[in-house]
């Protein structure tokens, strides 16, 4: 399956992907697309930035435009499931986009602000019904939704949704969808309490995995910088204003710590903004707008609140701290590099920092390069031998992954270490000045 064209979908979709100028499916989508199509359940192991979304809207949309049907009110024909506020947002704007020459009505409904206007929306009746748990599951029980018409569920980021506690009330969900019907489920991660939770749900899935550092390793460039604390807020600083750099997505391990980051940022002259989970929703969604619309160039966040954040044109993630644990380190720079864009992934990494870098190392073999062109780092001799993959000690994981990345890391490294911070490549050049513009222009209108 090479191009969508080739796929069994309906004009106006295959209309929508030209609007969109996608050309190939990604890997997730020549999976599934075709399978889910022809009616069968779903179970992908996969993170955002794969294009999954468009995986399963694909299929969705096709089934309902093919139908014609009216909204039924408080009846949806679809439900997603998606852990947060942001994530449900970007789901439903991907449906918009790849359904915008169908006639069908959509609704969103997620807690932090009021019911209103999503209890109308549901009266009014809409074919999709995009959902975080908790305030799907008040909405039931106050009799606004009824399930009993689904016939397509989507779990998205299943692992995530635990993480944050929702298992009992996703359960309760389940408990009132019809048993006839499709699903898709979707994790970046597959824990046997995923695993079982899936079995559960899906009934004879095409099992579909897409490596976690599929994107990371070919299309994101990888780097380490070794410094003291007090360097890194200076470091920070001439990254975001060097030419190379567009949008600028930072992570802090606390919320203290991304607030007190933007704010030393945005002082000095660069427009940031913070997000994380002690600010509204509303503040959240309105920096998360200001960044995707170019009004800030800056964006820092924790954890949680990333999650989902789908922004086109992010030229560099930023770990002002090393990742707890690699797989949010994946999940992080994987916010750049977005289906087939490149990006620029730098880690700031102190000596009490290291251990989870080796953790990070383990999971991805010598796709993170180490590189020493910080005045205060050590030479990257010094460093190798400092590494577990020197002393011959690695798991059979990072083995694989490294004789098969070997020749992009010889590459990027190269690069690297030529750079001194003055990028190479021109086009990258003319992106990043020509973002930093839109920045400008965006906040003198502002004004
Ligand atoms: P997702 O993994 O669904 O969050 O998608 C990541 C990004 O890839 C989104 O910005 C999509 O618009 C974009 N995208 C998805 N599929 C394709 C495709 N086949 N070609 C180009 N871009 C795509």
């Amino acid at each position: 399956m090479k191009t969508f064209e080739e796929m069994d979908l309906i004009a106006p979709l295959q209309r929508a992907l030209k609007d969109e100028q996608y050309k190939t499916p990604t890997p997730i989508q020549a999976k599934t697309i075709p399978v889910a199509v022809s009616g069968r359940d779903v179970l992908g192991c996969a993170q955002t930035g794969t294009g999954k979304t468009a995986a399963f809207a694909l299929p969705i949309l096709n089934h309902l435009g093919q139908r014609n049907r009216k909204a039924v009110s408080q009846r949806p024909f679809v439900l997603v499931l998606a852990p947060t506020r942001e994530l449900a947002i970007q789901i439903s704007n991907s449906f918009s986009t790849y359904g915008k020459h169908l006639k069908l009505r959509q609704a969103l409904v997620y807690g932090g602000v009021g019911q209103a206007t999503q209890v109308r929306a549901m009266n009014r009746g809409a074919h999709i019904l995009v959902a975080t748990p908790g305030r799907l599951l008040d909405l039931m029980d106050q009799g606004h939704i009824n399930l009993a018409q689904i016939e397509m569920v989507v779990l998205d980021e299943a692992d995530r949704m635990l993480d944050m506690g929702f298992l009992p009330d996703v359960k309760r969900i389940l408990s009132r969808l019809p048993r006839k019907r499709q699903t898709f489920f979707y994790s970046a991660t597959m824990s046997p309490t995923i695993v079982d939770l899936a079995k559960r749900m899906l009934t004879q899935p095409v099992n579909v995995k897409i490596q976690s550092n599929s994107v990371s390793v070919d299309k994101i460039e990888q780097k380490v910088l070794f410094l003291r604390r007090d360097q890194k807020q200076e470091s920070l600083r001439s990254i975001v204003t060097a030419d190379d750099a567009g949008q600028v997505l930072v992570f802090t391990r606390t919320k203290r710590g991304a607030d007190v980051v933007a704010r030393k940022l945005d002082q000095s002259g660069v427009n940031t903004a913070a997000i994380h989970g002690n600010k509204s929703q509303n503040a959240r969604q309105r920096a998360l707008e200001a960044f995707r619309k170019y009004r800030v160039q800056v964006l820092v966040a924790t954890d949680v609140a990333a999650r989902g954040i789908d922004v086109d044109g992010i030229t560099h993630v930023i770990n002002f701290d090393i990742p707890m644990d690699p797989e949010s380190y994946v999940h992080r720079i994987g916010r750049t590099g977005r289906a087939g864009a490149s990006g620029i992934a730098i880690s700031f990494c102190t000596e009490g920092e290291r251990r989870e870098l080796r953790e990070i190392q383990k999971l991805l073999g010598s796709s993170v390069r180490l590189i020493t062109d910080h005045s205060q780092a050590p030479t990257e001799q010094q460093h190798r031998s400092s590494t577990p993959h020197s002393k011959g000690r690695s798991t059979s994981r990072s083995t694989a992954r490294r004789s098969s990345s070997r020749r992009s890391s010889t590459r990027s490294f190269a690069q690297a270490s030529t750079s001194d911070g003055k990028p190479k490549n021109k086009r990258k050049q003319r992106k990043g000045r020509n973002a930093r513009q839109r920045v400008k222009q965006a906040s003198t209108s502002k004004r």
